[in-house]
């Protein structure tokens, strides 16, 4: 795997690739990878293909009180694993190459962005979608791949690719889990080990409310039932909602795809989790 922390090196090397025939695939990240984000790269590899994966802890999508100066950086078992998943190119720029000082541009997607993880965190998507999109310009990939878990991130890339025009195929790639179920996030690492048992509630909340609502059960009792488990578990809860699993709207209409989104904090920690509300 080449590594590359200039926008100029990145670009030779990517230009090589396209005139050798290869489709560029982008897998961006934060780093601190777990098999989540293996996934990706395997759903992104393909004979002939060159898979791009980014490392960048963008600070554009924190708060102000939130976890930026302490999120786990791990580069060199970041390499080893990105290698041994078969990628091809690691983009690792620098703070400096993504946001030079005069930097002034801001990608704002309404609507899909407002609610949810948009309203707890204010500026947390405009803050994903600029980067996104400037990786998007940068790395110029024919496919990139992002996880369901973070399902309102996806909507939101979505609907930026469709509205911007960027000739670019979206996959969003299924939530990979720990045997109990709790969703596999770099953030877990935060988890003390009595956090870490109890933080199993959430997936289990998200499924039974899953199997009443599939069941024909009452929507908002199930909701509410949910955030009850989750509180008994210890989980101060930011939301736990049914939505349009294209839109983000709450109470979807008959016949759209609907989705459970939850977030959740315990202890220190903020979870996020969803499920698809379907017939299997
Ligand atoms: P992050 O490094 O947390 O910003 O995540 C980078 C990409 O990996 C995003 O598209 C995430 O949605 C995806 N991802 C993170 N955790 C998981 C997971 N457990 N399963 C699948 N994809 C994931």
């Amino acid at each position: 795997m080449e590594v590359y922390r200039d926008l100029a090196g990145l670009r030779a090397a990517l230009a090589e690739a396209r005139a050798a025939g290869r489709e560029v695939a982008l897998v961006p990240t934060m780093g601190a990878l777990h098999a989540g984000h293996v996934a990706l790269v395997e759903a992104a590899r393909r004979p002939g293909a060159c898979v791009v994966a980014s490392i960048f802890v963008n600070p554009k999508q924190f708060g102000a009180n939130e976890d930026l100066s302490r999120y786990p950086r791990k580069e060199i078992s970041d390499i080893a694993m990105l290698t041994d998943a078969g990628c091809d190119i690691l983009w690792l720029p620098p703070v400096e190459a993504m946001y030079p000082d005069g930097f002034a541009t801001n990608v704002s997607v309404t609507g899909v962005s407002d609610g949810w993880d948009g309203a707890a965190r204010p500026g947390h998507f405009d803050g994903v979608a600029t980067v996104v999109a400037k990786l998007f310009n940068q790395v110029r990939p024919a496919r990139a791949y992002f996880g369901e878990k973070d399902f309102q991130q996806l909507a939101v890339i979505r609907r930026m690719v469709t509205d911007l025009d960027f000739e670019i195929e979206i996959t969003g790639v299924p939530t990979q889990r720990e045997d109990d179920g709790l969703a596999l996030s770099s953030r877990n690492v935060y988890l003390l080990p009595e956090e870490r048992a109890k933080a199993v509630a959430l997936p289990r909340a998200l499924g039974v409310a899953a199997r009443t609502i599939l069941g024909g059960g009452d929507t908002a009792r199930a909701l509410e039932d949910a955030t009850a488990a989750l509180v008994a578990a210890g989980f101060a809860v930011d939301y736990v909602a049914l939505v349009d699993a294209e839109t983000l709207v709450a109470d979807p209409a008959p016949g759209r795809r609907r989705q459970l989104l939850a977030a959740a904090r315990i202890g220190n920690t903020r979870l996020i989790d969803n499920l698809a509300v379907d017939p299997a």
